[in-house]
């Protein structure tokens, strides 16, 4: 699944870039050569007014222009020569036509240019203007003879223009040559009629000898590069690509994490929470303490069990950080009920590694002392299910700590391999009978012996006794008729998070003379 969707991402990405950089690039390109064909229309556009210049300057120099029969002829010659030049006319001062090579051909103009109307070339020798002629624009060029008479040629010159474009734009552009005035005097387009769509780009050169401009109005989408083959092939390539690296990146998110690192993250963003689960007394249902039970809730949701980080958390040493972490939480969110009630007491799972640890009574004193409770209401919850390295050093500490004033609780009590002799010289206060003989009690009258023989010692040794895992009322009774007075366990509560804890002791001390032991909003 993460494989699918990191291929899937990457490709997209790799796709999307390719699009973007290969568009701008061939675009930036395309751009470039349009500009350059522009001017390659210029060019042929100046030859062809050169070659009309070279001829108006022959006429001109070799006299005679008086429009009688031999300058008609000679005009007429030149027409016939040329392939671009459609007439030539002797036009007076005034600008009206003397004569013209083909007169009939004056039948086609529209209008003629005034001489103020003209535009000079650099050279001051020609003067351009458009022709306008019913089939179109046509393209006149003047030179003067004299004082009054000039001589003016008619251009078309749309020819010239025709190859300019490179036959896969050819349908798709407009090329037009114009006067300064903004007047098309040629163009180029398949359909001859058609003018340059609004929508379009312009790529123009203007000459420095003749006042002219030629320009290439191409659509927007004709430039676009994605039917070339170099496109697709890049396309191609990043896409191919892209799944590469999409692999690369499944395989380094599928990486194992390590587990350590992990803790230390979740210690750091305070991701393990105290649950709390409600010791009661058996006779009555009122609840005399807690015992804290760590949780570990991931960011997504997830709950974890404490089995599955508390034996790492141990082996890695963060388990002295994680303990104070969530005894401070636990007694500074339950300070005002634990002052309130000065017999509640906050049972704490505490490991044996961690218990025979140099600065642990210094560091629990502290965590204590700067919670404002007293450290008679702190017990100490030490499992039995382990041995405990060093006896005598584990005796001489829960020495010390009853001197301090906390009780310290010996868990798991009847399944560990710790015989009598070694419940006596602990000198712990409290023993916690294990949900096994709770399980069992019912049904089993071994059971029954068991726990009446832990109840005998816990009187001979001025012990209390608090039974684990009660889930039915039967166990209860049974429990009582052997002589244990406290108990924890799903029939009153599975342990709760802070906030649902402090709802559930609300709820409790509202139902006043508990006859009922079950609490039935919160149970689970
Ligand atoms: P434990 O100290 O023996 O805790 C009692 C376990 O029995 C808890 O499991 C509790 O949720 C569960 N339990 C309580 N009542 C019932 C019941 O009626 N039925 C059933 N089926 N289970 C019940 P949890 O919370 O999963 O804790 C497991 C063990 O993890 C604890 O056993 C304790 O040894 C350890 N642990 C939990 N929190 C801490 C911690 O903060 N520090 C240390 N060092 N160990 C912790
Ligand atoms: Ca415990
Ligand atoms: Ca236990």
């Amino acid at each position: 699944m993460l494989r699918v969707g990191a291929v899937t991402a990457c490709v997209g990405i790799f796709l999307a870039g390719a699009d973007f950089a290969v568009t701008a690039l061939i675009g930036n390109q395309t751009a470039r050569q349009l500009g350059e064909l522009s001017s390659v229309a210029l060019r042929r556009s100046e030859a062809a007014i050169d070659s009309a210049g070279v001829i108006l300057n022959r006429l001109a120099i070799a006299g005679g222009m008086d429009c009688g029969e031999n300058a008609l002829q000679a005009l007429r010659l030149h027409v016939y020569q040329g392939t671009i030049i459609k007439d030539i006319r002797t036009v007076d001062r005034d600008g009206s036509v003397a004569c013209a090579a083909y007169p009939e051909t004056l039948e086609f103009d529209n209008g003629w240019a005034r001489r103020d109307q003209m535009f000079t070339s650099a050279d001051g020798q020609l003067r351009l203007f458009q022709v306008e002629q019913f089939t179109g624009a046509a393209f006149g060029v003047l030179r003067d003879i004299d004082a009054q008479r000039s001589l003016a040629a008619i251009l078309r010159i749309d020819g010239n223009l025709l190859d300019v474009m490179p036959v896969g734009l050819r349908a798709e552009s407009h090329v037009t040559l114009t006067l300064p005035d903004g007047e098309q005097v040629a163009g180029y387009h398949p359909d001859a009629s058609a003018k340059p769509p609004a929508q379009t780009l312009a790529f123009s050169t203007t000459s420095d000898r003749y006042p002219l401009q030629a320009t290439i109005h191409v659509r927007p989408q004709s430039l676009s590069a994605r039917h070339d083959m170099a496109y697709l092939l890049t396309m191609l390539a990043a896409g191919m690509l892209g799944g590469v690296f999409g692999l690369l990146l499944a395989s380094y998110l599928n990486r194992p994490v390590d587990p350590v690192a992990e803790l230390d993250r979740a210690l750091a963003g305070n991701e393990f929470k105290p649950y709390l689960q409600p010791i009661f007394s058996l006779r009555t249902g009122d609840v005399v303490g807690c015992e804290m039970l760590a949780r570990w809730e991931k960011p997504d949701g997830r709950l974890v069990p404490p089995m599955s980080f508390i034996p790492l958390a141990e082996s890695s040493g963060r388990i002295e950080k994680l303990t104070w972490q969530l005894l401070s939480t636990a007694l500074r969110e339950l300070q005002p009920e634990m002052r309130r009630d000065k017999l509640f007491k906050l049972s704490v799972n505490i490991t044996p590694r961690h218990l025979l640890g140099d600065s642990f009574i210094d560091d629990l004193r502290q965590v204590v002392a700067s919670s404002s409770v007293s450290t008679r209401q702190v017990v100490l919850e030490v499992t039995e299910r382990e041995e405990l390295p060093d006896l005598d050093k584990a005796t001489d500490v829960v020495k010390q700590l009853g001197e301090f004033g906390f009780r310290v609780a010996l868990d798991d009590v009847g399944i560990g391999h710790s015989g009598l002799s070694y419940i006596q010289r602990l000198g712990a206060r409290t023993l916690k009978i294990d949900k096994f003989f709770v399980d069992a009690i019912t049904r089993d009258q071994s059971a029954v012996v068991v726990v009446q023989m832990l109840v005998a010692l816990a009187r001979e040794l001025d012990m209390s006794l608090v039974a684990e895992g009660i889930e039915h009322q039967a166990q209860v009774d049974a429990l009582i008729a052997c002589g244990v007075e406290e108990g924890q366990g799903y029939l009153v509560s599975p342990p709760l998070s802070l906030p649902r804890f402090k709802q559930f002791l609300e709820v409790r001390h509202a139902v006043t003379g508990a006859a009922q032991i079950k609490q039935p909003e919160l149970a689970a």
